[in-house]
């Protein structure tokens, strides 16, 4: 037996150890984790009452229809739009970009904003359809600082984690008793947005990191402010989230956008959970610069359940289309495209519980 397989059984039993014997729902947002816990089996070495669930941590399935009719309506338009990969195939309203790009519309795959100011010397328009959550939202406000060129804008379609938090709490039928807060995310925003949950909710918080190792010690610190009644906010991610987070970063942010309500695909308008442009930059806000005209978009198609995965009220094989109907090659919901989609990982490696 290795060391890492040698701990991981020791944090198991200690959880089992602990573990009240009611069990414990843990609910994360974040599909790194999610994609860690399958891909470690670790469903399948904890003792059965403990539970682990993912809410809203894929930011390409939260990224509701109208904003990807938006991005296509500008392609439709004569503008070039350059996204990652993961955004082509989620559905829009009756079609994807993957779609409007087949029938000639100029769309282009990318894997950077910095690779999108490239593309944008070769043609005459281009907007970055930038989604993502705190993690990706400083690198397009350092672009924006960073003077682009006259014919480069942004789609903002950011979306931010602790508002998504605060909505799950209000959610009917969202059954949790502790958040696992991101890692990622986190390196961002530093620990103290997290102090409301257990404030205010007594909901306990543990910031984990993407190892299988760092997803058990954060399980089992969990459980410990469970039995202990004391909710509170631990850092099990030390080596790399700082109280603080990252200023820099986020005062970049805090200089080119501006918190918004926002729309989430299938949990509806959030408060402050979005990041528009601010006024003073915007020259480079695509919604500002083109008069995009999209109306009566639809979030859910018939039988795809991602409303109910996203709030983590329902797992990917309680769905019927799920692996027959639906899969990454044929994807019917947001769910199913990206591989930080809850219904793709499992489709990837088999999900349980
Ligand atoms: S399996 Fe497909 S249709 Fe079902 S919830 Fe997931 S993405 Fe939607």
């Amino acid at each position: 037996m290795d060391s890492k397989k040698g701990l991981a059984k020791k944090f198991s039993e200690k959880i089992d150890e602990h573990c009240p014997e009611n069990g414990v729902k843990a609910l994360h947002v974040c599909g790194t984790h999610e994609q860690s816990i399958l891909k470690h089996g670790l469903r399948s070495i904890l003792p059965n009452r403990v539970r682990l669930k993912m809410g809203p941590g894929c930011p390409v399935c939260v990224t509701p229809s109208k904003e990807i009719d938006e991005a296509i309506w500008l392609a439709e338009n004569g503008v070039t739009i350059a996204t990652f990969g993961d955004m082509l195939r989620v559905p829009g309203t009756e079609k994807s970009l993957f779609d409007a790009r087949s029938e000639g519309n100029d769309i282009k795959m990318v894997y950077s904003i910095e690779e999108a100011l490239d593309l944008s010397k070769k043609v005459d328009e281009l907007v970055f359809f930038g989604i993502g959550f705190e993690t990706t939202a400083p690198s397009n406000a350092a672009a924006i600082l960073n003077n682009p060129p006259e014919n480069f804008s942004i789609l903002s379609s950011h979306r931010l984690i602790p508002p998504a938090m605060d909505a799950l709490l209000n959610i009917d039928g969202v059954d949790f008793d502790g958040f696992i807060a991101p890692g990622h995310v986190s390196t961002i925003i530093g620990t103290d947005d997290y102090h409301a949950y257990p404030n205010q909710y007594d909901m306990p918080v543990v910031v984990s990191g993407f190892e299988a190792l760092d997803i058990l010690y954060a399980i089992l610190k969990l459980i410990e402010q469970i039995n202990q009644n004391q909710p509170s906010v631990d850092n099990a991610y030390e080596r790399a989230v700082k109280e603080e987070g990252n200023p820099k970063a986020l005062e970049m942010m805090e200089t080119v956008f501006k918190k918004t309500d926002a729309d989430w695909r299938g949990i509806g308008t959030i408060p402050n959970s979005g990041l528009r442009i601010r006024d003073e930059y915007s020259e480079y806000n695509a919604r500002e610069k083109y008069h995009i005209e999209v109306e009566n978009s639809r979030d859910i198609h018939p039988g795809c359940m991602c409303h109910l995965i996203l709030t983590a009220r329902g797992k990917p094989t309680d769905c019927g289309l799920f692996s027959t109907q639906c899969t990454p090659q044929n994807p019917r919901g947001p769910c199913m495209v990206s591989r930080e989609g809850e219904c793709n990982i499992w489709y990837k490696y088999g999900g349980k519980k």
